[in-house]
């Protein structure tokens, strides 16, 4: 099947007066081999129904047609979701009708807005927004077994970085309650139209069960926030408002057998669900 090159990607941009803009992270992907690596990398297979966020001009979505068994292609550019369609009439009409467009905001959809139960998430995600909407679709769509998806280069490297490592943060910790979070490989920067000032990279996720808790993933994530809100300081610090005082704090992080001089960076997301169990009632 035919994909998007430099030469298709201006042109259709030109065709539909697209300028790309930076706040809705619009960098199109204009290296045939970049999205073939991305499908190959994400294990999609020919029952997968594929969530892809921000489609774009297609470069991603026409790699995916051919392989999985159906794409579901959320995009917020009107035009751009008006457009996808046509083009993949155009590029791969023997695929055509393996395409849902949903015209929206991937952070704004519920369920009830997309046409199946996507079982893997594959895109290549606009940066300002990568880490709440992979969070997002985590979240409401519990059919989603697993993702592959580009993000900046330093965002894909705090998603999936480890307790003890100084870019271990927020990130690190809600992706690690709802999927076991690796980084898959570098991306330069040259394969977009424009090029971004910063890498890429691809990152893989693969659902796993949150950690058994009493508290509910809302507690659990009020303390992660705390945690890192100040973290510099020790989580009996930290944790003060949290807990009311750092009297009680302190009290709880015993309790969870945390130390409380400790700090947020040294926890794993198991530790933060038990200090939230702890938490005094006030
Ligand atoms: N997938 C295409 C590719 O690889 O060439 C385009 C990727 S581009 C980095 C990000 C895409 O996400 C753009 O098409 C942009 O319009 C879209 N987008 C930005 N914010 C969005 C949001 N909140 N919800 C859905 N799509 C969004």
């Amino acid at each position: 099947m035919s994909l998007l090159g430099p030469v298709e990607v201006r042109s259709l941009a030109e065709r539909l007066n697209i300028r790309p803009t930076k706040k809705l992270g619009q960098n199109f992907v204009i290296d045939g081999g970049t999205v073939r690596k991305i499908v190959r990398v994400a294990g999609v297979t020919p029952e997968d129904v594929v969530i892809e966020i921000g489609p774009g001009l297609g470069s991603l979505t026409l790699a995916l047609l051919g392989e999985v068994a159906q794409v579901v292609a959320v995009e917020i550019d009107p035009v751009l979701a008006e457009q996808l369609p046509l083009t993949v009439a155009e590029m791969a009409p023997e695929h055509a009708g393996r395409l849902s467009v949903v015209p929206a905001d991937a952070l704004r959809i519920g369920p009830e807005d997309l046409p199946a139960e996507p079982t893997a998430l594959v895109a290549n995600l606009p940066y300002n927004v990568s880490v709440p909407v992979v969070l997002h679709l985590l979240q409401i769509l519990p059919s989603l077994r697993r993702g592959l998806v580009m993000v900046q280069a330093e965002v894909a490297d705090r998603l999936a970085a480890a307790p003890g490592s100084k870019i271990y943060g927020v990130p690190s910790v809600k992706a690690a309650w709802y999927a076991d979070v690796r980084r898959a490989g570098p991306v330069g920067r040259n394969v977009f139209w424009p090029a971004p000032n910063v890498d890429s990279g691809l990152v893989s996720l693969v659902r796993r069960d949150p950690p058994p808790t009493s508290a509910t993933r809302e507690e659990v994530f009020a303390v992660v926030d705390a945690a890192f809100a100040q973290r510099r300081k020790t989580l009996r610090a930290a944790l003060a408002s949290w807990a009311g005082t750092a009297a009680a704090a302190e009290e709880a992080l015993t309790k969870a057998g945390i130390n409380p001089a400790e700090r947020g960076e040294q926890l794993d997301v198991h530790d933060f669900a038990r200090i939230a169990e702890h938490r005094p009632t006030r």
